[in-house]
């Protein structure tokens, strides 16, 4: 598992409906980040992914029209992609399930209504984030 450490933006939010606070972490424009759900570890997609590829293929023959930029890196992101891209994933060292961050969400009850806290100043935190691995889903489709 390759391993970079980055400085990753600290987003810390709170939802209306549930009142959870959570945290999300923004690794840059272009780096879509992956989050433990029971763990705080991070992980990202590595650039050339090619399991990412393959998916991306797939639902650009399916719904014709999705972009790289927004189909990878945009908010336009369909849940059926991400659940795709979610379900090719190895879980995290701790055994949990790797889900993709959406800023638009509650991480615990998936509301919208959420709001972002305003900290004084912008939290930038030191981290190691592995890029994702794809060997359980490989196995499975029988490709190494
Ligand atoms: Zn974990
Ligand atoms: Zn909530």
């Amino acid at each position: 598992m390759r391993t970079t450490l980055r400085e990753v933006l600290v987003l810390k939010g709170k939802c209306k409906m549930c009142g959870f606070n959570f945290t999300l972490f923004d690794l840059g424009e272009g780096h879509l980040g992956m989050r433990c759900v029971q763990c705080d570890m991070i992980y990202q997609v590595a650039e050339k992914d090619p399991v990412l590829d393959a998916l991306f293929k797939q639902f650009t023959l399916r719904y014709g029209k999705i972009t790289a930029e927004t189909a990878r890196y945009g908010v336009t992101w369909s849940d059926e992609y991400l659940a795709a891209l979610e379900a090719t994933c190895d879980p995290c060292k701790c055994g949990g399930s790797l889900k993709t961050q959406n800023f638009q969400q509650c991480t615990q009850c998936h509301s919208r209504k959420i709001e972002w806290v305003e900290t004084p100043k912008p939290i930038w935190e030191r981290r190691e984030v592995p890029s994702v691995t794809h060997h359980q889903w490989q196995a499975r489709q029988g490709v190494t």
